[in-house]
């Protein structure tokens, strides 16, 4: 299945079930230079040999950041990289987030395109242009908004993931479903990672429909100033559990999410729904509670761009499928962050 969007900063062309070899269709592999982490370069040596060079980052969150950025562009350099280079991020999150940045600012501007090789990659991270680094404590704190001029989804590259990187990528679609669609919730219920593993044509089924769904708010809002803010669900106080408890992007917004219900049951959410949304995440693999200091992911949450004098805006839910922003004062998402840790042995 192929298509193209056309966003208000430029259209996007969608390729997907699409062998990595199809790449040729959308791109010069003798003008292109590559961009991944030493994990995927290890397992696709081969698939990477006809491209004009190839750059690897070290794998690892802690590594998206000015310092990477600053020997990328280094390395395009030496390689001689021009204005007519193309540069191909294949990786997770982290690798498009910073291709996308690179080709944003090296000489004011390349062409790009991703190849995302983790499940949260394809349904998230390499889809609507926002392109970030992190700054100190601080998640994604310098970026641009720029799209890739295509997204090629490849669901064989997925065979290498881990079990965790798995789970991580099924908390986005799990966010996707909380925020907009609730039969993707009851398939989700239904289900579980191995039937997804097994079974293809689900599989890119359910990436196809998260997909969408970030289409969807990223054609209306591209840069944020109101709907896309609803795709923040989760990620207010998940930011800080990922800053703070060193663990991978999905766990933390798995945890976010628990806390956003836990404060929209102030709205009216019926707490059945943080409860279904509890199992969802255990049968996910995901967590659900973890040990850790409130004051510090307070401390972190107290930084977020969303935060004004009063408190931090947080998605709530209204219900399965149907969700608002609201401002919550610090002390309510503290006591709501305070249900989902715990502290250490002593
Ligand atoms: P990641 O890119 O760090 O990848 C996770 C791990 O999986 C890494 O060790 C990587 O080397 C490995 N890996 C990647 N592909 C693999 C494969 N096919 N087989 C085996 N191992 C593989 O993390 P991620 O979860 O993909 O993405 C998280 C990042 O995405 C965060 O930096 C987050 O901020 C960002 N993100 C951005 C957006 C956005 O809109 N730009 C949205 C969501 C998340």
């Amino acid at each position: 299945m192929q298509y193209s969007v056309s966003f208000p900063g430029g259209a996007v062309r969608y390729l997907h079930n699409t062998h990595f070899a199809g790449i040729d269709e959308v791109l010069t592999p003798a003008n292109t230079i590559i961009m991944t982490d030493n994990n995927v370069a290890q397992l696709h040596t081969d698939l990477f040999k006809p491209f004009k060079a190839v750059i690897t980052i070290p794998a690892g969150e802690e590594h998206k950041n000015h310092t990477t950025i600053l020997s990328i562009i280094q390395q395009l350099m030496e390689h001689k990289a021009h204005r007519k280079t193309f540069l191909l991020g294949v990786g997770g999150g982290m690798v498009t987030d910073i291709t996308g940045f690179v080709a944003a600012i090296y000489m004011r501007g390349l062409r790009f395109g991703f190849v995302p090789t983790t499940l949260l990659g394809m349904v998230d991270a390499a889809i609507g242009g926002k392109n970030g680094i992190n700054i100190g404590l601080q998640k994604n704190m310098v970026g641009t908004i720029q799209q890739p001029e295509f997204i090629l989804f490849d669901n064989e590259l997925l065979s290498t993931l881990s079990d965790e990187e798995w789970s991580n990528g099924f908390a986005e679609v799990i966010k996707s479903a909380c925020l907009f669609d609730a039969a993707l919730f009851n398939e989700l219920t239904e289900n579980n990672i191995a039937y997804y593993q097994q079974n293809m044509a689900a599989l890119s089924a359910m990436v196809a429909k998260s997909v969408d769904w970030k289409n969807k708010i990223v054609l209306a809002d591209e840069r944020e100033n109101g709907m896309r803010k609803l795709l923040n669900f989760g990620h207010t106080s998940g930011h800080a559990f990922e800053t703070v408890c060193k663990i991978p992007h999905g766990q933390a917004v798995a945890l976010g999410m628990l806390v956003a219900c836990k404060i929209s049951e102030q709205f009216g959410l019926e707490a059945t729904v943080t409860e279904q949304l509890h199992t969802l995440l255990q049968q996910y693999n995901l967590p659900v509670s973890i040990q850790a200091d409130t004051n510090t992911l307070m401390d972190v949450l107290m930084m977020d761009k969303k935060r004004d004098n009063y408190g931090v805006d947080f998605i709530v839910l209204k219900s399965i499928g149907s969700a608002e922003i609201k401002n919550i004062e610090f002390d309510t998402v503290k006591k709501a962050i305070e249900e989902f840790t715990h502290a250490g042995d002593h």
